[in-house]
């Protein structure tokens, strides 16, 4: 099949909205902005074996890479409205596509998205996306608004998508999981217990969910927030920064999920959740008056929050253990080129 074959089939599955004005197949998509609404616009890659495993199946690939968009828009307290969609293949593959498309599309149709644009070209597995939004002009969550005395909030469970990959380079460094005595040295060696490739974790890794009716609900209600998509103390550390404080976490306030805590053993908990990454949990921070009111939204949009520290004077992000003892991780997340 062509390039023209491909995008046919794209534009043939492609969501419809009625702020389309144009979508696929001309040289630009015309697209609607609601009157009095700012536009929010973020743009995340996928690269083969940077940010999924050799290996993802393609239905996999196509809802993370829409997913962690929508996360960075949810981030805002953003409403999803479009996306745009770079295809970078080293095949012109039709069943590919079509299974990517699969993933890809459950997440835009679940959130009533529409597909509107993109390239496909040859070259190494790649797939960027852009999400654009709206926003009522003053009610985005930015970076730069935690103050002094804020509690410090988070969505879900941490370190899901981190115990999933620790459990999948296991297996690729060669540990079999099959015989207890390689468990055992696995569990010695990485602090994996011997349940081999836990399909809830591996699930949390590869179909994260992007937390869109949470954020819009915090808007108005706190004062700044993030995506935890490179490690908790990475993400919160930008708060800090742009915010001119301090943050403080209680790594035994963390909440973890039954899956993690019964595949790892406890001492790996703290460096998988505080450090780990590629949640697309959100993180905010509130006033302590308004509590209740968080705890509400949150139960509103189905989702569990916890609050997990506080916004102090001084600079950067400081973790302590359940002893109150300050506690540095190997590596406070990820970062490209390091
Ligand atoms: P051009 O040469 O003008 O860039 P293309 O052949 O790249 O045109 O694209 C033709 C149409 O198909 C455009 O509307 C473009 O937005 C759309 N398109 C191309 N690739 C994709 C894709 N991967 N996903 C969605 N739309 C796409
Ligand atoms: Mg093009």
């Amino acid at each position: 099949v062509a390039e023209f074959d491909l995008i046919e089939r794209i534009r043939a599955r492609a969501g419809r909205r009625d702020d389309v004005v144009l979508g696929i197949g001309d040289d630009a998509a015309l697209l609607q902005v609601p009157a009095g609404m700012q536009l929010v616009v973020a743009m995340d890659t996928l690269n083969a074996g940077v940010h999924f495993p050799p290996g993802t199946a393609p239905a996999e690939i196509g809802w993370k890479a829409l997913a962690v968009n929508l996360s960075d828009l949810a981030a805002m307290a953003a409403t999803p409205a479009w996306c745009t969609l770079s295809l970078s293949l080293p095949h012109a593959d039709a069943a590919w596509v079509d299974a990517f498309l699969d993933g890809f599309l459950a997440l835009a149709d679940a959130h009533r998205i529409a597909l509107v644009g993109g390239d496909t070209t040859r070259g190494p597995l790649s797939v960027c996306v852009t999400v654009h939004g709206f926003v009522e002009p003053g009610r985005a969550l930015r970076r730069d608004g935690a103050r002094l005395g804020d509690d410090v909030w988070v969505s879900g469970t941490l370190g899901d998508a981190a115990g999933a990959l620790a459990q999948w380079r296991g297996d690729e460094a060669g540990r079999s999981v099959a015989s207890t005595a390689v468990d055992a040295t696995r569990a010695a060696d990485t602090g994996a217990l011997p349940t081999p490739h836990d399909a809830i974790l591996r699930s949390r890794l590869d179909r994260p969910t992007p937390r869109v009716a949470l954020g819009a609900a915090l808007a108005g209600l706190a004062h700044a927030c993030i995506d935890v998509s490179d490690g908790l103390l990475a993400d919160l550390a930008h708060v800090a920064r742009a915010s001119g404080v301090a943050i403080e976490i209680d790594l035994a306030a963390l909440p973890v999920s039954d899956a993690l805590r019964g595949a790892f053993l406890s001492e790996r908990l703290h460096t998988l959740q505080a450090t780990g990454g590629d949640d697309y949990e959100l993180c905010f921070t509130a006033a302590p008056a308004q509590a209740a009111r968080v705890e509400l939204a949150a139960l509103e949009c189905d989702v569990q929050v916890t609050r997990i520290g506080r916004v102090i004077k001084g600079v950067g992000t400081h973790a302590f253990d359940a002893a109150g003892n300050a506690w540095h991780p190997p590596r406070s997340g990820w970062v490209h080129f390091a």
